[in-house]
């Protein structure tokens, strides 16, 4: 049995309350600022955390929770998994670091993703057969000792050795049958070494995470997860363990583990309440000390500490001993919302990292001495849920009317054939259409301009004017380049939520609610409070300016619900899928308003569609059904000679393909130069019949494909897909890239369309 942990968090945001780490790093990337000044920015920042984290008053303060990029790279790099090739660049251990993370000259980076089904992304170890695997790097055990002479004892964090190989890719050359998994016997090892370093140190406790079990996994990576805890909790001479499983239901990983000597286990009742369900009766638990994950790690709403406590109680008889923390890593939220200045009233709702840390500390002190002792705290934390659960400004009954008179003809367009033919009518599109995503490059003029605005150092008219200037540069680009179908170019957007947001009642924006993204890249989510209204239209405006620049149909330029979701901190008050509802219903006005106007074709982007993906597919039906739904309601409201497209930036489709079918939009946009269109098999397989837009130019990469190429793609993409259902356009929107790139990529690819048109039949 284990010593108390009592309240602690699992992990804690690293960017720096001010963006300190983001600038330190941008500088010493640009060769501003030497290694010594950024680890000295790094240092600061850690013994800061680790003494609030303290002083608050947390029994268990989390240790290297620190990184320079990111956690995964961070493991792979502590057990030395750094494929061959950056090993090879001789460079020092940072600028190797960093060269994984961000690519040099000649090598690019690993390659990145979402972390489970968050917005944060993690960089991909690449595993294989010959891997090596050795206590390559201290920084855990150094961490710990910095924490010491700070004052302040930690408990090191790091990824589980299964999570970090589930993860992982197999490297390229690994024989087809290899997986990362089968590295586990080695990679054990370098994790027995390191926790008796740790143990050597003086370390009482290490932190292991292992969210890949929180998602469905088989039997057999079960039985393995079993097997490597009995091994490592076999070591003689270790630190005690805690596992820590999140982003859903942990459940089956606590009873493999409950048999194996870990001294305690923490799960997230936040994600998956069902959690305390599937972890009863599990022979051995009441042997385990287990921290409730009560306290939201990823969303931005004070706790309800009344029915957190409630829930802790319910624990009591479950485990040896019941602490409280947070249901993950508090990566995921802002520092402080103290520092906030936004409407007090929605601000008292709100509780960011800092916040929360406070939370766990009081749910900790009630569970230890009883409630009595922090009545107080209890109080204000009821009145300020009371006072959310009865605001007015919560609801809004005209949206919740309007959404109840629904019918299903609202989310149901007419018959595809009948649409086709009305659209063609109204667009006299060639065969094999060219377009374009949506974005034109953000010159730094576009960005000045919108800085200057926000920080009223020009009117709005002079700013409006300056918007109106780009469209009109882009507009004419696009009608000497000979694309067919046109596109404002976004420069009015900062970001395809946060516009969207700043325009909707029932969201607020933070001054500084950054959140990491990835690496240095920080994004800062909208909040959305309240039943979502629109007050008017948002894009319009823009749109008709564009259209009255050019013959040629101009494409009406929309976020979808699912992706304004996906990209916001949400209520936590209703169903995600009756919020939803709502942000579909605000777009759909949008959609009509946009006819109305004379917008002919209409794009809902939703690449976020797949992300918001739950980890379990038991889950997976009921997400979808309310995401298409959604997306339906949100584009049925046109007439049949109005073409609606989508975009998706994947073409990975797995669990949604039956989705994007389900989607009914005339035109889908895809993501397909790498997969050499591949994709338009799998979507022919589930028998999408709709118009296709399998990108035919990779965005990601700054090169620019010449028209030999492009119409390479064409023609492969015509062996699956008739002519009449082809589009031609890039992947992607063009935001992040150059015009010296762009003008060129976009030229070859109207080149490519017209000779291909010449040989169709
Ligand atoms: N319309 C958006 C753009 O072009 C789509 C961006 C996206 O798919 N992430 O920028
Ligand atoms: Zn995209």
């Amino acid at each position: 049995m284990t010593g108390k942990i009592g309240s602690t968090v699992l992990g804690y945001p690293r960017i720096g309350p001010e963006r300190e780490l983001k600038r330190a790093l941008e500088s010493y990337w640009a060769g501003r600022s030497s290694e010594a000044e950024l680890r000295e920015t790094a240092r600061e920042l850690r013994v800061r955390t680790w003494r609030e984290l303290r002083d608050a008053g947390l029994d268990s303060v989390p240790g290297n929770t620190f990184s320079y990029y990111d956690q995964v790279l961070d493991t792979a790099v502590t057990f030395g998994a750094v494929p061959p090739r950056y090993a090879a660049l001789g460079l020092g251990p940072l600028d190797t670091y960093f060269a994984l993370a961000r690519g040099v000259e000649a090598v690019p980076p690993l390659e990145m993703t979402k972390w489970f089904d968050t917005n944060y992304h993690y960089l991909v170890p690449e595993i294989g057969p010959d891997t090596e695997f050795a206590l390559a790097d201290r920084t855990p055990v150094e961490q710990y000792r910095e924490a010491l002479e700070a004052g302040v004892t930690t408990r090191p964090v790091l990824v589980g050795p299964l999570t970090f190989l589930l993860l992982a890719k197999s490297a390229e050359g690994a024989p087809e049958s290899f997986r990362p998994l089968d590295k586990l016997p080695e990679l054990l090892t370098a994790y027995a070494d390191l926790l008796r370093e740790l143990h050597r140190a003086g370390v009482e406790r290490v932190q292991l995470d292992e969210p890949a079990f929180a998602a469905d996994r088989t039997p057999e990576q079960l039985a393995a997860l079993g097997d490597a805890y009995r091994q490592l909790g076999g070591l003689s001479a270790r630190p005690e363990l805690l596992v820590a499983g999140y982003f859903g239901d942990f459940g089956e990983a606590v009873r493999e583990l409950a048999g194996t000597p870990v001294e305690a286990l923490a799960v997230d009742l936040v994600t998956a309440p069902s959690t305390v369900d599937s972890m009863s009766g599990v022979p051995g638990l009441r042997d385990k000390a287990l921290v409730a994950g009560l306290v939201d790690g990823r969303n931005i709403w004070r706790t309800d500490l009344d029915r957190a406590l409630t829930a802790a109680a319910t624990l009591l008889g479950l485990a040896g001993e019941v602490s409280v923390g947070t249901s993950c890593s508090l990566l995921h939220v802002p520092y402080d919302v103290e520092t906030e200045d936004i409407d007090p009233q929605v601000k008292s709702w709100l509780a960011f990292a800092a916040q929360k840390v406070r939370e766990v500390v009081v749910l900790g002190r009630a569970l230890e001495d009883g409630r009595e002792a922090v009545a107080d705290e209890l109080a204000a934390a009821r009145a300020a849920v009371e006072d959310r659960a009865g605001a007015t400004r919560v609801r809004n009954n005209r949206v919740r009317a309007r959404l109840e008179s629904l019918k299903p003809e609202h989310s149901q367009r007419g018959d595809y054939a009948k649409r086709r033919e009305a659209q063609q009518k109204s667009l006299q599109l060639p065969p094999l259409p060219t377009t374009t995503i949506g974005s034109f490059p953000q010159t730094t003029d576009v960005r000045r301009a919108r800085a200057a605005f926000t920080a009223g150092r020009i009117d709005r008219a002079t700013y409006q004017q300056r918007m109106r200037d780009e469209i009109k540069r882009v507009i004419e680009l696009q009608e000497r380049i000979g694309l067919d179908v046109l596109v404002h170019g976004e420069p009015e957007r900062n970001d395809m939520v946060q516009y969207f947001s700043e325009h909707l009642d029932g969201f607020i924006s933070t001054a500084n609610g950054w959140v990491q993204s990835y690496g240095s890249r920080c994004v800062r989510p909208p909040i959305l409070y309240g039943d979502v209204f629109r007050p008017g239209p948002m894009t319009v405006a823009w749109a008709t300016y564009a259209q009255k620049l050019t013959a040629k149909p101009v494409k009406g330029m929309l976020t979808g619900p699912v992706t304004i979701l996906a990209w916001s901190f949400v209520r936590d008050d209703q169903p995600l899928g009756e919020t939803a509802a709502q942000v579909a219903m605000a777009i759909r006005d949008e959609v009509q308003d946009l006819e109305a106007a004379g917008i002919r074709v209409i794009q809902v982007d939703e690449p976020a569609l797949r992300e918001l993906l739950p980890l379990r597919a038991a889950r997976h039906e009921a997400y979808l059904a309310w995401a298409v739904a959604a997306f339906r309601l949100a584009t049925s409201g046109v007439a049949d000679s109005t073409q609606i497209h989508t975009h998706l930036c994947y073409s990975e489709f797995g669990d949604v393909i039956d989705a994007i079918v389900a989607l009914d939009a005339d035109v889908t946009s895809i993501e397909a130069a790498r997969s050499r269109m591949e994709v338009l098999e799998d979507l022919n397989a589930v028998g999408f019949g709709r118009g296709v837009g399998p990108g035919v130019y990779d965005i990601h990469s700054p090169r620019v494909p010449d028209v030999a190429e492009v119409a390479e793609l064409l023609r492969a993409a015509l062996r699956s897909v008739p002519a009449d259902r082809i589009w031609v356009n890039p992947d992607c929107g063009l935001k992040t890239r150059d015009y010296a790139e762009v003008e060129p990529a976009l030229e070859n690819l109207v080149g490519a369309a017209e000779a291909v048109r010449r040989e169709l039949p």
